[in-house]
């Protein structure tokens, strides 16, 4: 159906799409036909910021980015001053499972999407429900592959964990992971902080895990804390790394990660040299770490040279521990930028960079194909406009 401009701007006129700054109108009725264009500076989220176009929606996805004044076929929504940019994306995160959970304390802020880091089986069914505009979409890992006795057995309850013994053990894991709908495959290497460390996995195991993974067309998250875990996890082919590795368990002592000049030390900054040029991503997740005594240079720094030597950065705050919070994600925006990230960086790692991290081929970019989840903010989007986005736009639906 046919819409003129003027029949659109009255029809939305008592809806408040229109009064920036307004409270939440989650019962906004979507633009008929779902076709409309969002106009404004267009941050894509990767590259530079486009002033004045306008991002072109029909049934849910991006048609287009147009300059805004070549716009006639379709009603045109630009707020005044606007910054329009992808959808935020929280790549690390646990528990909100179901989806009006994910919808009430996630996309109403404007996450339109999650990474769920770990979780287990029995949340799996809940997590893979995403309704089209209804939600946040989650990528989910299930529960965490271990070696009997590893991490996160000694630290989280044992449904949060799938303890595998050898490689045929591990490849089986996987699979049946697949099977149940998991899109990554989340595994550790972490020694923990005792005298005695932790179980890590074999390379052999790890190296199944992975290989299998990638046959099924999963990448595989790893936590790792301590930097002696980030070697063999690059050596089994792990696609990210979760966490900013921040200390050093060597010889049964837990050393610094940084030398007498403040930088990474050598064997961290050649581990994080080839992070950077074989595109593992980082996320971070400084937000958790800066609530424990490890808050310090330790975090920050290499995450600067990461980012520095041309890393990957993803965005995410591993909510709910340490008190961390759900809805927009801003501490871990201004964590990232007082680790050297600039305002674009920033949102890179929240959008496009955390939905490489999720396994989101269709999500985080604003281009032709992706799916239409759009934020319009105030100004430029800082960590503060996007608090309080003007509209929150998914899967093409306005939901504010
Ligand atoms: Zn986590």
């Amino acid at each position: 159906m046919a819409l003129t401009r003027r029949a659109f701007l009255t029809l939305l006129a008592g809806t408040g799409l229109f009064a920036p700054g307004t409270a939440a109108a989650s019962s906004v009725p979507a633009p008929p036909g779902g076709v409309f264009a969002l106009a404004g500076v267009v941050y894509p989220g990767r590259g530079a910021p486009l002033p004045g176009h306008a991002v072109l929606v029909r049934d849910g996805r991006i048609e287009a980015v147009v300059p805004a004044r070549a716009v006639t076929d379709r009603p045109v929504i630009a707020p005044v001053n606007a910054a329009i940019l992808p959808g935020v994306i929280n790549a690390h995160c646990h528990t909100l499972h179901s989806a009006q959970a994910r919808r009430e304390r996630w996309l109403l802020a404007g996450v339109t999407s999650i990474g769920d880091a770990a979780s287990p089986l029995a949340a799996l069914p809940a997590l893979l429900d995403s309704p089209p505009g209804a939600t946040a979409t989650a990528s989910a890992c299930g529960p965490m592959l271990c070696p009997p006795g590893g991490y996160p057995l000694p630290v989280h309850s044992p449904e949060h964990a799938l303890a595998v013994g050898s490689p045929r053990e591990g490849a089986e894991a996987v699979r049946r992971l697949a099977d149940l709908g998991v899109t990554r495959i989340k595994i550790a290497f972490e020694p923990g902080v005792l005298p005695r460390p932790w179980p890590l996995f074999d390379s052999a195991t790890a190296a199944a895990v992975c290989d299998t993974a990638r046959r099924l067309g999963l990448g595989v998250r790893c936590h790792v804390e301590d930097v002696s875990g980030l070697k063999p996890a690059l050596d089994a082919g792990v696609s990210t790394v979760e966490h900013v590795p921040h200390r050093l368990r060597e010889h049964g002592t837990v050393r610094p990660v940084l030398g007498p000049d403040g930088l990474p030390v050598p064997r961290y900054r050649a581990l994080l040299e080839r992070m950077a040029r074989d595109g593992i991503i980082m996320t971070p997740t400084l937000d958790v770490f800066t609530r424990t005594p490890w808050n310090g240079p330790a975090l920050f720094e290499p995450v600067r040279l990461f980012h520095a030597l041309g890393g990957k950065v993803a965005l995410g705050n591993d909510f709910p521990y340490r008190r961390t919070d759900a809805g927009m994600p801003v501490r871990e925006m201004r964590l990232l930028a007082e680790a050297g990230l600039d305002r674009l960086a920033v949102l890179e790692a929240a959008t496009a960079g955390a939905a490489e991290a999720c396994g989101f081929a269709n999500r985080g970019r604003i281009a032709p194909g992706m799916a239409a989840d759009l934020l319009a903010v105030r100004g430029a989007p800082s960590p503060d406009a996007l608090k309080d986005p003007l509209h929150i736009v998914k899967d093409g639906t306005f939901i504010r």
